[in-house]
């Protein structure tokens, strides 16, 4: 998911509505937004589809009037159970004595199934089938005098991976976990500031990048100051790796680190760790394309548009059914037939997840009339499913948990399948010494099966780690 906030601008629901059409990358299913105005209070539009499609409508943004303004774009992950309704579309709204609130929710919480039993044992009367909304109801029974605090104490009862921005009738509050598993940023516009899951958003709308919120910080703007405070035991961090391989926009600059600059030292690596001699090195467009300009750099093979992209379909993998994305990988990509026959030619994507899409490239490729397919990819194989708010399917289906890389290599059916190792994915990401293994800088349990927090939901479920 994406998150959104501003305040001290005038209409700083249209700032919000930008900043999440720069984040639609990051949830394409839902978005929400919540404003508030002194005369017109809390004012709130949710709506399923694309940012574009319906903030974009003034009748929509009439509604929403105000100069604090938070949003979601919403991305359904592996706890939520069939499509999503739109009551599980944020933000989420909550009314204590001390006044309304509104949270937007970035991760996903491990231990969400274990207090949302326990909360509604004890009252609470949930809205939603989001993980999320625990927050609010843990909020309604702080008995703290102010939302920052009741934030805190809520989300000290949470684990997993959460950055939250929040807004009250006068403060604009973020907050991220522990570990800062998830991104989130802080800028400045105008003489009001901004919070954003990706600096690409805070470039929409105009806003001076300032500083990321740090892991296990919360900060409260209000009246134009900004209060941080530590509601958190101190922890070393692991930003997701995974953020800088596919999540986040090439465009968005995280820990301090372009991200096209990793996709691209990715390619690099993978051209030292796994060289081939081929034709032509082709990205599957678009998240393979900065490595696949790294490996052709590397290499010197020449690097070009073997597969075409159509700019108006979606992320393919976002699409909730198995069979829509079946179909997606035709109608979102097509090869570029002249270019590539007779040619070897190597094929560089971020990921192979339950291998669909590489599959299905390698028959159009070979269709084509392509000599030789060798795959290179971008990450190390994705062996564990993600329970921190990427959408990983279970352990079963996912191709590397179940097969050799010989085996999918077989499957697949490719002359070769490569993967970037962990310590040149970490060299990449800013780690010249690679992986450290007894105190990995990065959250990477996707690919290591090393979960930072027990996903205890989880674990009770049976999950063996
Ligand atoms: P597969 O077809 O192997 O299941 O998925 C791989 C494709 O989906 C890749 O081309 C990649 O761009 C995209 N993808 C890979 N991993 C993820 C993920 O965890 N989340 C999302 N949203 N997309 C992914
Ligand atoms: Fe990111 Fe993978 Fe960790 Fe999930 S498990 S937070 S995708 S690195
Ligand atoms: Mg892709």
């Amino acid at each position: 998911c994406g998150v959104f906030g501003v305040i001290g601008v005038a209409d700083a629901a249209n700032f919000v509505a930008l900043g999440l059409h720069a984040l639609q990358h990051r949830g394409q299913e839902a978005a929400g937004i919540v404003s508030h105005h002194p005369e017109h209070g809390f004012n709130s539009a949710r709506r399923f589809g694309y940012v574009r499609d319906n903030f974009t409508n003034q009748k929509v943004m009439d509604t929403l009037p105000g100069e604090l303004a938070i949003g979601h774009v919403r991305y359904s992950t592996a706890g939520s159970k069939g499509a999503t309704a739109i009551r599980d579309v944020q933000p989420f709204f909550g009314e204590f004595s001390m006044g309304g609130a509104a949270i937007a929710h970035n991760g996903n919480l491990t231990n969400a199934a274990q207090l949302r039993k326990e909360l509604i044992e004890r009252g609470s009367i949930f809205q939603s089938s989001s993980d999320s909304e625990c927050i609010i109801h843990l909020m309604a029974r702080s008995i703290q005098r102010t939302v920052p605090e009741r934030m805190k104490d809520a989300l000290r009862r949470v684990e997993g991976a959460f950055s939250v921005i929040a807004m009250t009738r006068t403060k604009l509050i973020g907050v991220r976990d522990p570990l800062g598993v998830r991104p989130l940023v802080l800028g400045r516009v105008g003489e009001g500031y901004a919070l954003s899951s990706e600096t690409c958003g805070l470039d929409i709308i105009g806003a001076d990048f300032v500083r990321e919120v740090e892991p296990g910080e919360m900060v409260v703007i209000e009246d134009g100051e900004i209060t941080s405070s530590r509601p958190f035991a101190p922890a070393t961090s692991r930003f997701c790796i995974f953020e800088h391989v596919y999540f986040s926009r090439p465009d968005s600059i995280l820990g301090g680190r372009s991200v096209y600059e990793t996709r691209r030292q990715i390619g690099v690596e993978l051209a030292r760790e796994a060289p081939v001699e081929a034709d032509l090195v082709c990205p599957v467009p678009d998240s393979g394309t900065p490595a696949a300009i790294g490996y052709s750099q590397e290499s010197g093979i020449p690097y070009a548009m073997g597969i075409i992209r159509n700019q108006y379909m979606g992320r393919t993998f976002i699409e909730p059914t198995e069979q829509i994305r079946n179909m997606g990988v035709r109608l979102k990509l097509n090869v570029n037939r002249g270019l590539i026959k007779g040619k070897r030619i190597i094929l560089v994507d971020d990921s192979v997840v339950r291998g669909t899409t590489s599959r299905k490239i390698k028959d159009m490729i070979l269709d084509a009339g392509a000599a030789e397919v060798h795959f290179r990819i971008a990450s190390p194989p994705t062996a564990w499913p993600c329970f921190y708010g990427v959408d990983t399917p279970e352990r079963s289906k996912l191709l590397a948990a179940n097969m050799s890389e010989e085996e999918m290599r077989d499957w697949i059916g490719v002359d070769s399948l490569r993967f970037i190792s962990l310590d040149g994915l970490y060299r990449a990401a800013g780690e010249p010494e690679g992986r450290d293994p007894r105190r990995p800088q990065y959250c990477d349990a996707c690919f290591s099966g090393e979960y930072p927090v027990a996903p205890s939901d989880k674990l009770a479920e049976g999950f063996e780690m």
